[in-house]
């Protein structure tokens, strides 16, 4: 059943109470099982509901992309749908490894039958008989309930030869990645299904138009495939509704670092950064907030004035940092601001792929110049800026363009200024969120 509006404030939960059924967003009742679940799947394959009706939902409750980037679900949906071609696919990327990033592994444990609609529904949607599960190598115990679920599907008929009695073929398989962060990127990871080096492609054409083996590939994360059938069976307005202020719908955060209860939470798209670490009890230790990360190792730091700030894709960028990956890092007032976005820099330098010269190159140099230093002269800051501009503008994927972000904001931070703004793009586009 629906919760009373007025409800939904005390009703977000984290980790203490991440029982399955209990987070505010499921629409099934707690303990029910794959014959009371999958309700909108079958009533797509039954031909009660039409498939150009439901991406219209999508695009009506202003689904955006819950791995990091916010590109719009319902256009993506739209897109692939469109597509000429006999065969497609789909995939949920389950290779969630921003580091403070943990909020899909949750919804895995505790939803699989949401993740799994989602991308049933996806697959009915785009015209794809074959959808899989691209799960991180670390998340064993979440491969199990994966599968367990998968099996169970089977079994009942939901899926297999003959979906739901519906003449149509869908079947789903869990494909464990083999390990890398690079590989969570949506073209690494489809180069690494073909059996080549997980390295990214150059996008455009994205997956949409020419992904696994060519063929048009419909790729959401783990939170935005369970949001569909949150949002087709409550309605789009319902989801509109359960955001902040312009936002729309719940969100799932990870939130760490100096915090007295790090875990997941679901909160309202659009709660201030602020009112989510008193969520998490508060800065641990009665402490004062140093720095935030809002949206993981990726995103620029914020100072200690920005607390207001409404979690969301459009509000995050405006105040040059971005939602990303749903990973609030929160570090207490003393920390070294430094060493942490330099420890940040040298996980990217370890994961980078090495195919684009200035990602391989500059985040070395940059590691190189920072590691063990508390300050910079200002020769130093002015290099760092110029490899950040370089790699931010020529590398081929976000890690490269993201790598030194944090460092250069917390170079702003530390003059007493506010988080390094986002530079505008040089062919004059409009910044992405990130
Ligand atoms: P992107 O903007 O290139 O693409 C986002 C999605 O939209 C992709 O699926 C892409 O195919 C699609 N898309 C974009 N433009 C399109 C178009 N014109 N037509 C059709 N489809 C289009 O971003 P990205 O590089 O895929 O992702 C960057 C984000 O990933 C960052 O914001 C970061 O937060 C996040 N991230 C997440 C994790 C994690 O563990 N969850 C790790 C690293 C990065
Ligand atoms: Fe690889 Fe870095 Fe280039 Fe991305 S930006 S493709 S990680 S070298």
């Amino acid at each position: 059943g629906g919760l009373a509006l007025s409800e939904r404030e005390t009703r977000a939960v984290g980790t203490g109470d991440s029982r399955a059924g209990v987070w505010p967003n499921d629409p099934y009742p707690a303990g029910s099982g794959v014959a009371e679940r999958y309700a909108t799947l079958r009533a797509l394959l039954a031909g009660e509901l039409d498939a150009d009706a439901l991406v219209d939902v999508l695009k009506d409750s202003g689904l955006r992309g819950m791995g990091g980037a916010g590109f719009p679900t319902g256009q993506k949906w739209g897109l692939v749908r469109k597509a000429e071609d006999p065969v497609k696919y789909a995939i949920c990327n389950a290779d969630e490894s921003e580091p403070g990033t943990f909020k899909d592994r949750q919804i895995l444990a505790d939803q699989p039958h949401l993740v799994l609609e989602g991308l049933l529904l996806g697959m009915a949607v785009v015209g794809a008989e074959q959808g899989w599960v691209f799960i991180r190598h670390e998340y064993g115990p979440e491969e199990h309930v994966l599968r367990a679920e998968i099996d169970a599907l089977r079994a009942a008929g939901v899926i297999g030869a003959d979906a739901c009695g519906s003449g149509r073929r869908l079947e789903l398989d869990v494909f464990v990645s083999p390990g890398g962060y690079i590989l969570g990127e949506e073209t690494a990871l489809l180069e690494c299904m073909e059996g080549h080096r997980g390295e990214p492609r150059n996008k455009p054409p994205f997956p949409g138009n020419y992904g696994l083996h060519g063929r048009p590939t419909l790729i959401n994360s783990v939170e935005t495939f369970a949001d569909v059938p949150v949002i087709v069976q409550r309605g789009a307005t319902w989801w509109r509704d359960q955001g902040l202020g312009n936002s729309v719908g719940w969100k799932f955060f990870a939130v760490s670092g100096h915090v007295e209860r790090p875990g997941v939470y679901c909160v309202p798209m659009g709660t201030a950064v602020g009112a989510l670490i008193e969520q998490a009890g508060g800065v641990s230790g009665g402490r004062a907030v140093g720095a935030v990360q809002p949206g993981g190792a990726s995103s620029n730091f914020i100072g200690p004035d920005q607390l207001d700030l409404a979690l969301d894709f459009g509000t995050a960028a405006e105040a040059g940092t971005m939602l990303g990956s749903g990973a609030l890092v929160v570090l207490a007032e003393g920390t070294d601001l430094l060493a942490a976005a330099t420890n940040v820099l040298r996980f990217f330098r370890n994961e980078s792929c090495g195919k684009c010269v200035p990602c391989r190159v500059g985040s070395t140099k940059a590691y190189t110049l920072l590691e063990g230093r508390s300050s910079l002269d200002d020769a130093e800051r002015a290099r760092i800026v110029e490899l950040e501009e370089a790699m931010r503008k020529t590398s081929i994927c976000g890690l490269g363009q993201v790598a030194l972000g944090p460092v250069v904001s917390v170079l702003g931070l530390r003059k007493g200024g506010a988080a390094a703004r986002p530079q505008p793009r040089p062919d004059g586009a409009e910044q992405p969120d990130r």
